[in-house]
Order: C-alpha cells, then structure tokens, then sequence
C-alpha cells in the first residue's frame, strides 16, 4: 500500500470514527439482538465515510472490509443499501435463495431505481447446487432479479467437498465468463472447509471463496496453511461467520474478563471478533448480516478501527475459544458424518440450531434445517449418533444435538 493510500485509509477511519460519536458508542455496544425497533433506528445519525478497502485476490478489485451480507428482506429496507454505500461499503453480498429470492429482487429494486451505482458495487450472488444443475437459467433468473446484466462474483453455494465442482462446472464458469454475466467465479462453504481451501488451491479457475473463518478456526494449523495456499494462489477471500458461534454459553469466565475488558477500551466482544479476524490481512473482507442501521454502525465502528486488537486481547479470546471448545461445531463434517452408516449432514444441521440459539433467529434457522431433504429430518429421530460422537475432535452431543433440532425446527 503506498503512504498516500495509507493516509487516506487512517483520515477514513478518524473522520468515521469522529462521525461515528453522533451515534453513541455505547449504545451500540450493547447490541445483540438483530431485531432493533424502527422507531429507535430513526434516531440514528449515521455517519458517511469510507471503509478500509483491500484487494480482491488476484482480480485486484478494491473492496470494503465490511460486506453487506444479504440475508434480510432488503426489499423492504432498502434504506440498509443507501447507507452502506454512504459509508463506503460496496461488496454485497445475496443469494438466489435468500428470503425465496426477495434479497435478489430488493437489490434489483435499488439498482433500477439507482443505475448508475451498478459500477460502484461488487455485487455477488450465490447458486446452491443442491436445487438442481439448470444454473444458466437460475443465473439469468437472478440477473433479472438483480437488475443487472452482470455479477461481480458468483459463488457455488455451499459446498462440502471440493469435488463438487468438476471439470463441467469449470466449462460452465469460463463461458459464463466469457458471455460477460460473470467477473469471477467461485464457490462458499461451511463445510470441510480445510479440505475445500485445500482442493482450490491447485484450481486456478476459482477466483473467489466465503468460508466460515473466525478467532477459533484461524490458529489452527491445517486451517493456517489451507488460508495461506490460497492467498499465494491470488484467491480472494471472505470470511463469515466471524462470531464463532456467538454467545454460547454465559458461565465462562473468560466470556465475563472479556467483556470488561473489551468495554474498557471502547468497543465490545462482538467488535473484537470482527477485528481478530480483520487482523489477517489476507482476508479481503468479512461478509456480516447487517439487517439494521445499528448492527452497521457497530460493524462499521469496528472495521475503522481495527487495529486495537493487543496480544493479550487476542490471548484472551483463545482463552474464551478453549473455555467453549466443546460448544462450537467447527463444520468438520466429514469426522462425524462418516461414522455414520448413512449421508448426514451433521453440520448444516448443527448451523440451523446456531442461528436458532445464537442468532436469536428462528426463522433463518428454520428455513436453513426446511433446505434439508425431508428423508435427512426424518432420520434424525431414528438414527444412533454413538459413534458420530466417538469422532468428533470437539466432544460434542450429537444425538442430543440432532433431537434438539428436530424438537425447535420443525
Ligand atoms: S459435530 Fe464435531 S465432528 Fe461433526 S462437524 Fe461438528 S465439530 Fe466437526
């Protein structure tokens, strides 16, 4: 980065955070629960500003650190879209699936109301290979809805194995990219992520990939070398799930040192996961569900300001990381899966309880367990999980697990 790049990133991040202070820190330090009231949110004088920006992998494309995650009806809060781009925010990121495609055509709305912000934003969408492989037809399906002729990036949505995408779906993204409707091409995954980075490496035509990265999975040495692979292959990277789980459990004493810890120096526990994994600069950006003006101020607070995170900070996290160790499934899924007699899918089902819990949000963790197949739901209540829990490094209870899924999700 030249001096003059890094005195405009620092005069950013001064002038946010200056701008920041009409909103109340401390106000929105306490947030946790996505479900703010609208008239509270009125209040709110958000700042306008610019984000840190890095690159995009080997595209060299400049995007926000902080990325607009797309899982809420945009339709109807397309307020959330003038606001992030106000603050510099122009990676964002929906789903062909996100609210039955009402996250595609809320953006789309934008875009047609606002055309000439197209060229401003990196815009991605997502293609889940588990609806079918017509993916020319949904690609054009969500173009439509986007009000756009082409994507920025488009991801293979979450993906467990590598071998997901073979030579056909390599074809498939070069003439995609050579029509013009695609920039870049890549796939998410929240499963087997290791191996996944792993495969991608050696894979020059994946441009791209969202894979489920925080302060737990981060220190970890197949983890560490997988990230490492693919930043050298020129692969850009965006993390999710950056909360680790979120709060889990609330007897750990790390969890209650980390609090007042963080609070003192101004910003929160929440904030300071943001910022560890902001910390590894081969991560472009960290994709977050921003569904209100006060969890985007909290994450835009956080994403000027960076730099605040010290060794025994960190340490601290990784203390609270091993406290909860046994509280947070790592989507190892090919261990526990395995053991089992028949295909389970063992994390998606562990990722629908997490939004349940942490989240506070039954209605994405509902429809994430609903996006199983119902032979899977039906299993759960039959299936012995003895020897899933057997290999599972973390010690989780599986079965207990799977019978509290089917009991809060269906
Ligand atoms: S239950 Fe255990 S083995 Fe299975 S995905 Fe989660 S952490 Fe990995």
């Amino acid at each position: 980065m030249s001096s003059q790049e890094n005195s405009n990133e620092k005069s950013g991040r001064r002038n946010f955070l200056k701008k920041s202070a009409a909103i109340g820190l401390g106000a929105a330090l306490g947030v946790t629960n996505f479900f703010q009231p609208r008239r509270a949110l009125a209040q709110i004088n958000i700042p306008s500003a610019s984000m840190p920006r890095r690159p995009f992998g080997r595209s060299g494309i400049m995007v926000s650190t902080l990325s607009l995650g797309g899982m809420f009806d945009i339709l109807n809060n397309r307020l959330m879209l003038a606001k992030a781009l106000e603050w510099g925010i122009n990676y964002w990121d929906t789903a062909e699936g996100y609210g039955g495609g009402r996250s595609e055509e809320g953006i789309g709305l934008w875009f047609a109301r606002k055309p000439e912000t197209r060229k401003e934003v990196f815009l991605v969408t997502k293609l889940s290979p588990r609806r079918g492989a017509d993916f020319t037809k949904r690609l054009d399906e969500s173009l439509k809805r986007l009000h756009t002729d082409y994507l920025d990036m488009l991801f293979v949505h979450g993906i467990r194995s590598i071998s997901e995408l073979g030579s056909d779906m390599e074809s498939w993204a070069q003439a995609m990219k050579k029509s013009g409707k695609i920039r870049l091409f890549g796939f998410s995954t929240h499963s087997n992520m290791e191996e996944c980075l792993e495969g991608a490496a050696g894979l020059p035509w994946i441009d791209g990939i969202m894979f489920t990265y925080n302060y737990r999975l981060m220190h970890e040495p197949r983890m560490k070398a997988a990230v490492e692979a693919c930043h050298r292959a020129g692969i850009g990277l965006t993390a999710m799930k950056t909360q680790g789980g979120g709060q889990i459990r609330s007897d750990s004493d790390a969890e209650i040192e980390m609090a007042g810890r963080f609070l003192k120096k101004g910003f929160s526990d929440y904030q300071a996961k943001l910022m560890a994994v902001w910390n590894d600069k081969r991560i472009a950006s960290i994709c977050s569900q921003m569904p209100n003006l006060t969890i985007l101020a909290v994450n835009g607070t956080a994403a000027v300001d960076q730099t605040r995170l010290s060794r025994a900070d960190n340490t601290l996290l990784a203390r609270y990381d091993c406290e909860t160790r046994s509280d947070y499934c790592a989507g190892c899924d090919r261990l526990c899966s395995e053991a089992l007699p028949i295909e389970m899918p063992i994390g998606d089902v562990m990722r629908s309880l997490m939004y349940a819990r942490s989240y506070q949000d039954l209605g994405l963790a509902r429809l994430t367990f609903n996006e199983l197949p119902a032979r899977t739901r039906a299993e759960l209540a039959r299936l012995d999980f003895g020897e899933a829990e057997k290999s599972c490094p973390r010690n989780l209870p599986i079965g207990r697990l799977m019978r509290e899924a089917l009991e809060i999700l269906t």
